[in-house]
């Protein structure tokens, strides 16, 4: 490492947070000095497989031709301009595309900047729906326990209480209601018991409740659980049953990830008001989407306001629906389907036997999805380092080691990847006792 990149890590360190962490005492970062395909490259020369996809995004691999040439025609138009009173191709065309992928009650698209306003604008649409028909007592939110929804604080107050560490912010946060977890595996026998808990949350409190929130198939964040389609559908149904709207949050799960291109389609659901983030622009920049039926949007624009309230500065940026648009292009053209099946049966293949290592409680696989959940917490630091040294970029949290690969990972490198898990798993150094 030469002195100038000792320098900026010096300088990052001492003055820059990093998503959860300490600032007195962080833990290391990487130098980046480029990414192409599916490799990060490191100021200090190493290239590593990435296994994460920037967190679930990068779709089509780093510095992808079709992509780049998509933000430089953009930007030679126009890099962004105000959608108060302007609008643009790239958020039509964008729109346009959504509507027409996604589960068809779907019609009304609100585009944002990141996943948590994402989620902000889905709970603030489901409070004036209700508030704009009159029944202004239905402003409360249910939710299941393990679930994870951003980090601001209406977002906050759906995720998990517990590892979400609710305590800290309880003056101040929304008093939502939380059912289990979903306990019933998506591989498991259906138990209808399984959402007995859930109704009767639904029965006490349907009269003021506005919505009902919950993360399709795949618990992300708060312990990559894959539960049962039969739990979604029957939150569906009691959506319905006690009037309560659905709001999916495909931020994590949306554009193929989990095998079908939107997860509520294991369930063959078609929810009220649905939120997209993280993919939507192939990983090149943040850019996320609310969409909602008709209903929704037309009961808000009838109600007091007559609008809706909401509307960020770099609402519906050209350059981001410009990338967003030519992602979901090239989903269809890469055969996205095909690409996810390939890297569920290597990791089926690969990476499920771990399961069978002593220092592992479970290992699960769905899509592009490949989990190895062990039965002590990760040391972070330590095992970041060996994953480094092995070549891979993976970022375990507590007990999890968990990799979403780019759609476009190659055989060889997927299996790199998984060795280098199996490796860790050896070496006490990279767990707590
Ligand atoms: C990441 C994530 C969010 C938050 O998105 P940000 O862009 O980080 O704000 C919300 N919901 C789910 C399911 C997520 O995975």
């Amino acid at each position: 490492m030469n002195k100038k990149h000792t320098e900026l890590l010096t300088f990052d360190r001492e003055n820059i947070w990093h998503p959860y962490t300490s600032m007195s005492s962080p833990l290391p970062s990487y130098l980046v000095e480029s990414a192409k395909g599916v490799e990060i490259k490191l100021a200090t020369g190493e290239t590593l497989i990435d296994g994460m996809a920037s967190w679930w995004s990068v779709l089509h691999g780093y510095n992808h031709p079709k992509l780049n040439q998509a933000v430089i025609d953009q930007t030679e138009k126009v890099a962004h301009v105000m959608f108060g009173g302007l609008t643009h191709q790239p958020a039509v065309e964008l729109c346009q595309k959504l509507i027409a992928l996604t589960p068809k009650s779907l019609e009304r698209v609100f585009l944002s900047d990141s996943g948590s306003v994402a989620v902000e604008v889905a709970i603030k649409m489901a409070i004036q729906y209700w508030h704009s028909k009159g029944e202004k007592n239905k402003h409360r939110l249910l939710t299941v326990r393990n679930g994870y929804h951003g980090d601001t604080f209406a977002a906050m107050s759906v995720c998990d209480p517990v590892t979400g560490m609710h305590q800290l912010f309880d003056q101040v946060l929304m008093k939502n209601l939380f059912a289990p977890a979903p306990g019933i595996a998506i591989d498991e026998e259906w138990q209808p018991e399984d959402t007995a808990a859930l109704e009767a949350l639904f029965a006490e409190h349907h009269q003021e409740l506005a919505a009902f929130i919950i993360e399709p198939i795949v618990q992300g964040t708060g312990g990559m659980r894959f539960y049962h389609p039969e739990y979604l559908k029957t939150c569906a149904a009691l959506c319905k049953k006690y009037r309560v709207l659905m709001i999916a949050d495909e931020i994590a799960t949306g554009f193929g990830r989990t095998g079908k291109l939107f997860a509520c389609e294991w369930a063959d659901i078609s929810p009220d008001i649905l939120c997209l983030g993280k993919t939507l622009t192939g990983g090149y920049m943040s850019l996320a989407a609310t969409l909602c039926s008709e209903d929704v949007a037309v009961t808000i624009s009838e109600g007091e306001a007559g609008c809706f309230m909401h509307g960020p500065t770099f609402m519906g940026n050209p350059l981001a629906c410009a990338v967003a648009s030519a992602s979901i292009d090239l989903l269809k053209e890469n055969d996205w389907q095909q690409q996810v099946a390939r890297l569920e049966a290597i990791l089926q293949q690969h990476l499920l036997p771990l399961s069978g290592h002593k220092r592992v409680k479970d290992a699960r696989v769905l899509g592009a999805i490949g989990v190895v959940e062990a039965r002590q917490s990760v040391n972070v630091a330590n095992i970041q380092k060996r994953f480094v040294e092995l070549g891979v970029w993976i970022r375990p949290f507590g007990k999890l080691i968990y990799i979403m690969p780019p759609y476009v990972t190659e055989k060889s490198d997927l299996l790199k990847v998984i060795r280098a898990i199996a490796t860790v798993l050896d070496e006490d150094t990279c767990f707590n006792a």
